[in-house]
């Protein structure tokens, strides 16, 4: 059945390891469905990990691409209409704390981002220490792959750079302390503010706390809102900054454009990449003028910063997820919801917890509900086997790679998902019997 794409995903030889490796080959894509080199079509629950948030190839953004193209697309670190126009439209769109009054700093990656991130937290408070979390993803270079837990991405790479604390995130599901009479939130927030505003504990220095609202690689973790509104707090008392790193859980996937909007707390900055720029690369940060004020010119220079493509592309993106009759970020609310009660009614025992805010969910495997022991790698790999050779594609997250991620564009049409969905039923079913 697929008998060139093997042979082309097989074809790796001039590829370095290091990125995850599927047997499965894109040959083109519309919308929420790709094809395979030998034309066999695929509902992708993946959507690139998120950056095709308006569905692949959507006809505006080739549109787009089509007339930029003709005009711009390089324009060093000069200024370009399409960028300034772009910078504007991301403060119109920012969440409160930065609506209107911040500017960006533009990157390829959300890699890139987190790094700027950090290095410009040092230089506005004058401080070196950084805290994380648990099971946090924020890239996997020398700063961001810091702030990154997990063995895969660390061991055997040497040191990176110092001064990071990893705290716990409230994972609820899977949280080391007891929660009879505090909420893991509160646990994990107080314990922030333990480390930044109690004298003699590591943590004595500290420009910023960089979190994700959702948690992503770490598993799909959506804390309650209470989490962000403690760490505000422990912040201000301390002087560090609040960076979100929205780079998955941020343009529109989880029913807001920003996932921090749910908590009702104004961030410092904030981290987006992935599905802003639409099928391109496109990412950066979102800062407070005030701070961003005090960054010398030239102390961070960057060749590739925003090409006019991917910001013309990024902008025809926005104006996608804001188009009030797609009404995508509410569509994102009541279909996440519904999704969630769709896998739940599969009653089966191998789903240990059905998580998520709008359609960025994740789906808990385990052998025995009872025990929580994560389903093996070798299930979920035939999970994934059966999932392709019926025409689905979804990946798998979290500490244990035993959560399955629903992330379909946000543009997917409900048949299709409820079928995916579905088709993800009948592969649990499979795996069971
Ligand atoms: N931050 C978060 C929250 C992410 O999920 C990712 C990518 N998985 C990154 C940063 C890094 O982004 P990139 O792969 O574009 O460098």
């Amino acid at each position: 059945k697929t008998s060139e794409a093997l042979a082309l995903s097989a074809r790796t030889e001039s590829m370095a390891r290091g990125g995850g490796r599927m047997p499965i080959a894109m040959d083109r894509a519309f919308g929420a469905t790709f094809k395979d080199p030998d034309g066999n079509t695929y509902i992708d629950l993946s959507a690139g990990v998120g950056v095709s948030s308006v569905g692949r190839c959507h006809p505006k953004v080739v549109a787009a691409i089509r007339e930029q193209s003709e005009v711009l697309m390089h324009a060093l670190e000069i200024n370009s209409t399409r960028r300034t126009e772009l910078a504007a439209k991301l403060s119109d769109v920012a969440p409160p704390g930065l609506r209107g009054d911040c500017v960006t700093f533009f990157t390829q990656s959300g890699s890139d981002a987190l790094e700027a991130a950090i290095k410009f937290a040092k230089r506005i408070t004058g401080r070196h220490q950084i805290i994380a979390f648990h099971g946090g993803y924020h890239g996997v270079w020398n700063a961001s792959g810091a702030l990154t837990t997990g063995n895969a991405y660390r061991k055997g790479y040497g040191a990176q750079m110092g001064g990071v604390i990893h705290a716990p995130y409230p994972y609820a599901y899977r949280f080391p302390f007891d929660t009879t009479h505090k909420s893991a939130e509160q646990i994990a927030g107080e314990y922030v503010d333990y480390l930044l505003n109690t004298p003699y504990t590591a943590a004595d220095d500290v420009a910023a706390v960089i979190v994700e609202p959702v948690q992503g690689e770490g598993g799909y973790v959506p804390p309650s809102p209470e989490f962000l509104q403690l760490l505000r707090k422990a912040c201000d008392r301390s002087g560090a900054l609040l960076i979100v790193d929205e780079v998955q859980a941020g343009a529109g996937r989880t029913g807001k454009m920003w996932a921090v909007e749910h908590s009702s707390v104004k961030p410092d900055m904030l981290t987006f990449g992935k599905g802003i720029g639409s099928d391109l690369p496109m990412a950066g940060l979102m800062m407070r003028s005030d701070l961003a004020a005090q960054i010398p010119d030239g102390s961070m220079p960057n060749t590739f910063a925003a090409n006019s493509l991917s910001a013309a592309v990024a902008l025809t993106n926005i104006a996608i997820l804001q188009d009030p009759e797609l009404d995508l970020l509410n569509r994102a609310q009541v279909l996440g919801l519904e999704a969630q009660e769709r896998i739940r009614g599969f009653n089966s025992p191998l789903v240990g917890e059905v998580r998520g805010r709008g359609l960025m969910i994740g789906i808990e495997l385990v052998e025995d509900p009872a025990t929580k022991e994560p389903l093996s790698r070798d299930k979920i790999g035939q999970l994934m086997g059966y999932l392709m050779n019926h025409g689905v594609l979804m990946i798998p997250c979290g500490r244990y790679s035993n959560v399955m991620r629903v992330m379909p564009s946000l543009t997917i049409s409900r048949a299709l998902f409820f079928k995916a969905l579905d088709i993800f039923g009948d592969a649990l079913a499979s795996l069971k019997a």
